[in-house]
């Protein structure tokens, strides 16, 4: 496994990268108290569009929560362990997802 300063770095890279994001949604989202489009078809879009962003709002607030964990992991030490066996997370698998928080056991079995 890499060294833990190395994945510190990378997973707060991503973490800057991943609040950018975030703030770069919710800067779009709140542009949008501009008046409803006159023509229903065109609110039927935007309203997909609102789905979307939710979903990606949801799905980059739950990266952020998996990488604070995992940096909260490297202090404590126990990075690197599967939370639920406690068996070694495999180091390609970390090398993919350095915010893995299971092994790929139980990753798949959850
Ligand atoms: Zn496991």
């Amino acid at each position: 496994m890499s060294a833990p300063e190395e994945v510190t770095q990378r997973l707060q890279h991503m973490r800057a990268s991943i609040v950018e994001r975030k703030q770069k949604l919710a800067r779009h989202v709140e542009h949008r108290e501009e008046p409803l489009p006159q023509d229903f078809a065109e609110q039927a879009v935007e309203m997909e569009n609102d789905e979307t962003m939710v979903a990606l709002e949801r799905e980059l607030t739950a990266e952020l929560k998996d990488i604070d964990l995992a940096l909260a992991r490297l202090q404590k030490g126990t990075y690197g362990s599967c939370v639920t066996c406690g068996e070694d997370i495999h180091p390609d698998r970390l090398k993919a997802l350095p915010a893995a928080s299971m092994c790929i056991r139980c990753a798949s079995a959850a």
